[in-house]
């Protein structure tokens, strides 16, 4: 097709605006979708985001209005996925801007308005919710322009009820500019997303920025120059459907042997391997775990079980990775990297929910850098295989430079925790009468705790937070240890400042008091600091067995009895004598 009848676009939102309704409805109105079809929300696929209301995969579908070839790129709506966002943009020419009409311009509205703005995307603004009592549509409007959108006619939507999808369509046809006409130039096509099918290798979601390809043609990834054949491409309808080529301005997907995801890496740019391109396209980005933790079977039988269960997510999922460990208290596991800790928490309960497994996971660390006495350096993801004090040299901790966006009459409250939290001040800007922007720069360690939660807490939720990594820096950092019995649990110990490592102890040994269950015998808790003890409390003694209660009564009781002690058991590991809860090995995260 002509692309000047090509319109590649995205919705974007603060979570729950109505992104997924809304789309659901322009596939219904384009004819993609039978209203029965639309029963299900198409483009969030796995059970698990619809019910937390996050994409997490991005997924393309195709569009036929009024002659014109309309390509609706899903992105994610997480910080934690803000990678993903970037790369779903980078396949657009324009976004339309979803806003609640009764919340308005939320913390994610803003972030997203930016990304859209690095892209150079066209933003259309779309008021949704207008059925709502609440809703302020004058309002919501004028909070866009205050945010520097230009505004002529706003699009009011009832995404539920189903009006003004029409005038939606018809502005991303008038106002998203086509996509340049590079037909004619050497094959680049950019890898927005992939995904492994167990029958044809790996999936490659591709927009076409110039050239075309067809089947049979042999091409070239970028950034390895590995070659291969294309054995079939085609368009999202929204089901895949065969087509004999893809062209400039086009998105589809691409097959072509590719065996292993890792050399399909989202963000590549594929090319033609007889008539290559000079330069790939921008956004070729290595996506790199920040946060890692132990993840342990609670039954030890299950090892191989999560092994299969990680390497089967890991197809569908490139930026999560893992490698073999044992821990002493917790024996057969994996450290397992993450993007952040939302990342973290959609893995863990996928392992849970689609593969039935009971799982024990460690507080997250971040890797840190140790150059010892000889001048090597070594990086660390397992605060347990932290050296001892006296080999290091330097330690250094990865470092994020923070962007909060937020009311003027908070900004006291969320400098004074970015202090607390180890914050370098960087610069402060006015983004227009009452918004700001604080620049900061924190360790990440800091950010990987519940720094999210209390800087919403302490904003009435209006702040956001958005941070990239910038590099390391020296920290004076010690290994706080926990000791059970006078042992030392492995996975229990954890990487603390040394200013505040004192009071970390003691205030990580109250919170194990409270946690960890009463045992049939006593259980000193200890904390440590190489062989200095800075705290000690007790867990006492259980007197009486649950089950000496009902001596003789009735059965039934005795067996409900039973069955809630084993519902209790439930995520808990023994560890030498003492059966250790999985709150417990969060329990660092916490504050007092
Ligand atoms: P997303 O998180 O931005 O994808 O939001 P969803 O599309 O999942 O919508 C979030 C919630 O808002 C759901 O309960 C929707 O049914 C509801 N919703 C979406 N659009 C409308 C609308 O136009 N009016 C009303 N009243 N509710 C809506
Ligand atoms: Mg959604």
């Amino acid at each position: 097709m002509n692309s000047e009848h090509i319109r590649n676009f995205c919705i974007i939102a603060h979570i729950d605006h109505g992104k997924s309704t809304l789309a659901d409805r322009l596939l219904e109105y384009t004819g993609v979708l039978t209203e029965r079809e639309m029963k299900e929300q198409v483009l969030d696929k796995m059970e698990l985001e619809r019910e937390r209301g996050i994409t997490i995969k991005a997924q393309a579908v195709r569009l036929e209005y009024n002659g014109y070839q309309l390509n609706l790129i899903d992105t994610p709506g997480h910080v934690d996925f803000s990678y993903e966002v970037s790369r779903s943009l980078a396949a657009c020419e324009g976004a339309i801007l979803v806003v609640d009409a009764s919340q308005g311009v939320e913390a994610q509205t803003l972030a997203n308005i930016y990304l859209a703005l690095e892209h150079d995307l066209e933003i259309i603004p779309v008021i949704n919710k207008i059925d709502l009592p609440s809703a302020d549509p004058d309002r919501v409007k004028a909070q866009l322009i205050d945010v520097g959108l230009e505004i002529e006619d706003t699009i009011l939507t009832s995404a539920k009820e189903g009006t003004g999808i029409k005038e939606v369509l018809d502005a991303v046809i008038e106002q998203v500019p086509a996509p340049e006409n590079t037909f004619n130039k050497p094959l680049r096509a950019l890898i927005f997303d992939s995904f492994y099918d167990p029958y044809q290798g790996v999936i490659a979601y591709v927009r076409i920025k110039d050239g075309s390809i067809k089947p049979g043609q042999r091409v070239k990834m970028m950034s390895n120059n590995r070659e291969y054949e294309v054995d079939e491409l085609g368009i999202f309808i929204p089901d895949m459907k065969k087509t004999a080529s893809l062209e400039a301005g086009e998105v589809g997907y691409i097959i072509a042997g590719v065996k292993d995801v890792k050399n399909c890496r989202v963000g590549d740019t594929i090319t033609s391997a007889d008539n290559p391109a000079s330069e790939p396209l921008p956004g070729y980005q290595k996506i790199k775990p920040m946060v890692y933790s132990g993840l342990y079977p609670t039954d030890n039988a299950d090892y191989g079980l999560l092994k299969d269960a990680l390497e089967k997510l890991q197809l569908n999922d490139a930026s999560l990775t893992f490698e073999a460990e044992t821990s002493e208290a917790l024996g057969f596991g994996f450290r397992v990297g993450f993007l952040g800790l939302l990342h973290m928490e959609i893995i863990q309960e996928r392992l849970e929910r689609e593969y039935g497994l009971e799982l024990v996971i460690t507080a997250p660390s971040v890797v840190y850098r140790i150059t010892d006495q000889q001048g090597d350096m070594i990086e660390i993801e397992n605060p347990a295989e932290f050296p001892e004090q006296n080999e290091i040299e330097i330690i250094e901790e990865p470092y994020v430079k923070a962007e909060i966006f937020l009311p003027d009459e908070y900004v006291g409250q969320a400098m004074e925790l970015c202090q607390e939290n180890r914050g370098e001040f960087k610069d402060m800007q006015y983004i227009d009468e009452n918004r700001v922007k604080l620049y900061y720069e924190i360790p990440l360690s800091e950010i990987i705790t519940d720094f999210f939660d209390l800087l919403k807490s302490k904003t009435r939720g209006y702040a956001t937070l958005d941070y990239e990594f910038i590099g390391y820096k020296p920290s004076q950092l010690v290994k706080l240890d926990i000791l059970l019995s006078g042992s030392p649990v492995d996975a229990l110990s954890t990487i603390v400042h040394q200013e505040n490592a004192g009071s970390k102890g003691r205030s990580l040994a109250r919170k194990l008091k409270k946690l960890i269950p009463r045992q049939m015998f006593a259980v000193p808790i200890q904390a440590a600091i190489g062989s200095k003890i800075v705290a000690r409390v007790n867990i006492k003694a259980l007197r009486k067995n649950v089950l000496q209660k009902c001596y003789g009564g009735d059965i039934s009781r005795k067996r409900k009895l039973l069955e809630k002690q084993k519902e209790g058991k439930k995520r808990m590991k023994r560890v030498g004598q003492v059966e250790i809860p999985q709150e417990a090995f969060m329990a660092v995260l916490q504050r007092d």
